[in-house]
């Protein structure tokens, strides 16, 4: 992880999963949502592999593919 900025903020946001004051589900929600805007995020190579094992640690489920909606 090469972003400053996403360290400090997965840090704070893991600590209120932890405390049960964030669902692990928002919590990607917002890391995607720093991604999408950060062009640090969207150059480092690594990342969506952190962002699994991320995943996986706070046991979020894996995004639901929107193919059912129609
Ligand atoms: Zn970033």
């Amino acid at each position: 992880m090469q972003c400053q900025r996403l360290k400090r903020l997965a840090r704070d946001w893991y600590q209120k999963v932890k405390e049960d004051a964030l669902a692990p589900a928002r919590m990607m929600e917002l890391i995607q949502r720093h991604v999408e805007h950060c062009p640090v995020c969207q150059t480092d190579p690594d990342l969506p592999e952190e962002i699994e094992k991320i995943r996986e640690f706070i046991r979020a489920p894996q995004p639901v593919a929107a193919s059912s909606e129609e």
